[in-house]
């Protein structure tokens, strides 16, 4: 299961193998204001905006009775480790197999399918930023033998309070990208001054192919 916001169809444009990880997911959420925009241009409104932030924690309270093993995957050493005792606090059900950072080099790959498989995972969490972690998962889930695995981006350095969440105001506004970028300008001015700017250019180009 993933997500698509506006940065990452941005990506998926220039991403065939990326295109191609989106397209077999069995589920992709849309996330963010760019997507909603693009929906109502398109015609095609999106019926919510799905962020994985407010959806993982969410339906992990949802929980039903049984026990679920999550494995947590990604972000910087020592932030996983946090997210998981933040999680392990959403839900008594919640079984934390084990976590690894998101910075591994390709020969460490195959210890860390193992590991995740020996502790035979429900719930893989892959926070690796699109598309690392969409193209880790379409390539690997299987070998994990995890039922669902979930390409949740920032999601673990939200839960261990290393990256403020924006106020609900924001979030309510559909301005939360605002808020990112005020936070790490040098890292996202891209991602969203130009990033938003040629999606929307795209969204606008398409609406003018479908609706002449
Ligand atoms: N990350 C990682 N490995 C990498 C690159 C990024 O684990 O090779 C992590 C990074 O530390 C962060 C997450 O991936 O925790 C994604 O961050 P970003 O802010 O780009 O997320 P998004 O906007 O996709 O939610």
């Amino acid at each position: 299961m993933c997500f698509l916001n506006a940065h990452y169809a941005n990506q998926a444009c220039a991403n065939p193998a990326y295109r191609r990880a989106l397209a077999q997911a069995d589920l992709v959420l849309a996330d963010g204001s760019g997507l909603a925009l693009a929906g109502l241009i398109l015609k095609n409104p999106v019926r919510e905006n799905l962020n994985g932030t407010d959806l993982i924690p969410w339906l992990f309270k949802e929980l039903p009775s049984q026990r679920v093993k999550v494995y947590l995957l990604g972000a910087r050493p020592g932030v996983a480790e946090k997210a998981a005792r933040c999680l392990r606090g959403i839900h008594p059900k919640i079984e934390i197999a084990g976590w690894h950072h998101g910075y591994f080099p390709e020969d460490q790959t195959q210890e860390i399918l193992a590991r995740i498989a020996l502790h035979k995972v429900d719930v893989l969490l892959a926070a690796m930023g699109a598309p690392k972690q969409e193209l880790w998962l379409a390539e690997h889930l299987p070998e994990t033998g995890a039922g669902l695995g979930l390409a949740v981006g920032g999601l673990f350095d939200f839960l261990a309070g290393e990256v403020p969440r924006a106020p609900l105001a924001w979030r309510g506004l559909g301005i939360e990208w605002l808020w990112r970028l005020f936070q790490e300008p040098g890292r996202l001015w891209r991602r969203y001054l130009l990033g938003n700017f040629l999606f929307l250019h795209r969204v606008w180009r398409q609406s003018r192919e479908r609706f002449p």
